[in-house]
């Protein structure tokens, strides 16, 4: 770990080599600045998690020189589907009406999974990017303009010194721990069920679109196409056991409520189950650390935007301490950390709540705004995150 060009000075640590830590650390590494990423796994996650990629998001990847190798894996998504077993299809939503506001008036289907790798190998062609795996952060001490990271590796421990440090290290982040920055909020009531089939639903659901949401009150199912399967989530009370829920009479049970000529499961790849919450650090920063990604706030999967909000967390923070770095002058990053915080406070949770709360209310709406084409673009807009880009990614 270290190269002997790059000082405590100008160096940038990125804890966690996540798709938010890998981002922010490509942003800097492509302005020219010497960046070390420590990662405590022994290879990049391969948990499929996230599955979306909004249009802001995918002008960040286009900006980091790696679109068109992403682009190439996932499943482009133009259409937003709503359906009900009683009426059927009862809106559509064309994302070529963004086609005016973003060059990607799309959104890409893709496990995160996917993208990591594609972000690591760019990395690496990086002269002055250390990337460290097995490397775990313990702990990180503020200095007057500069910080200190302690690290396990190799059976022993290092200390770290740099000039910033960006702690992308996911919900349970030891960043966050030891600067004791208080991660405030509250579990969701429901689980998320996945279910991977790679049969095809368009028998079952004739003119399904790559996102189609099933409306059936609190149990409403959406179906995501991927490139080589379909998502289909299903919400369950906490109070139902994991094993109860992932069992495939209960799953097709809540199927056939939605599509009643669900008569067997389809065969499925993979399902799984988690718990969701909701939570914002009360600070984004202290001295010369920021949290960015998961380790500054979490929220339901609903509209896939917690990821995205990461991703454009990450590139905001980075481009904004490159240029600090350049200037000397760390006060524009506290101002990018600051704004960060104002929209996962004011627009990321509130709207993956406003997904949650569903009911009949939402289905009226839904039916009027797809009936108007100015409601129907600002429905577009907020869905695609278009209004929570960060000022450094408007233009891309
Ligand atoms: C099942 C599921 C489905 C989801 N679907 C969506 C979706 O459709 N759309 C969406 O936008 N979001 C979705 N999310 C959320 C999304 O997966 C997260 O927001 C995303 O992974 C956050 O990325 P991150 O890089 O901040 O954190 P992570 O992906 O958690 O990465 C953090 C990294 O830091 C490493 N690390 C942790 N501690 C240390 C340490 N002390 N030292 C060094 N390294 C450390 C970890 O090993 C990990 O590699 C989903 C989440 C789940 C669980």
């Amino acid at each position: 770990m270290g190269d002997a060009s790059v000082t405590a000075l100008n160096r940038v640590i990125v804890v966690g080599a996540g798709p938010v830590g890998l981002t922010a650390a490509l942003v800097l590494a492509n302005a020219g600045v010497p960046v070390t990423v420590l990662e405590k796994r022994a290879t990049l996650s391969p948990a499929s998690k996230a599955s979306t990629f909004h249009p802001p998001t995918l002008a960040i990847l286009d900006d980091l020189g790696i679109l068109n190798e992403v682009l190439d894996q996932g499943a482009v998504v133009d259409r937003i589907q709503y359906r009900s077993a009683a009426e059927g299809i009862f809106a559509e939503f064309s994302l070529n009406m963004l086609a005016a506001e973003t060059r990607f008036p799309f959104r890409l289907h893709l496990e995160q999974a996917r993208v990591t790798p594609v972000m690591l190998e760019r990395l690496r062609r990086h002269r002055h990017v250390d990337i460290a795996f097995d490397a775990e952060l313990t702990d990180v001490a503020l200095n007057e303009g500069s910080v200190t990271a302690r690290v396990r590796q190799d059976g022993g421990e290092e200390v770290l010194e740099a000039a910033y440090l960006i702690g992308a290290d996911g919900s349970r982040s030891q960043v966050r721990i030891a600067l004791d920055i208080a991660f405030d909020g509250e579990s969701y009531p429901d689980k998320v069920v996945r279910v991977m089939t790679d049969e095809s639903l368009e028998g079952l659901m004739p003119g399904i679109a790559p996102l189609t949401y099933l409306f059936n009150g609190a149990k409403s199912v959406s179906f995501l196409r991927m490139a080589d399967c379909w998502r289909i989530i299903l919400r369950v009370p906490n109070e139902i056991d994991d094993e109860s829920a992932l069992a495939a009479d209960w799953i097709l049970a809540r199927l056939k409520e939605v599509a009643p000529g669900c008569v067997h499961l389809p065969r499925v790849v993979m399902k799984d189950i988690y718990g969701v919450s909701k939570r914002v650090a009360v600070r984004y920063r202290a001295g010369r650390v920021y949290l960015v990604g998961d380790s500054a706030h979490v929220t339901n999967t609903r509209g896939g935007m917690n990821m995205n909000c990461g991703i454009h967390d990450a590139f905001a923070v980075a481009r904004a301490m490159a240029e600090a770095l350049h200037r000397n002058d760390p006060r524009l990053v506290d101002l990018a950390a600051d704004e960060r915080r104002r929209v996962a406070t004011q627009f990321l949770i509130p709207r993956t709540d406003r997904n949650v709360i569903g009911g009949q209310a939402w289905l009226d709406k839904v039916k009027a705004m797809a009936a108007n084409p100015e409601q129907a673009l600002a429905y577009l807009r907020s869905s695609a995150m278009l209004d929570m880009v960060p000022d450094s990614a408007s233009h891309l």
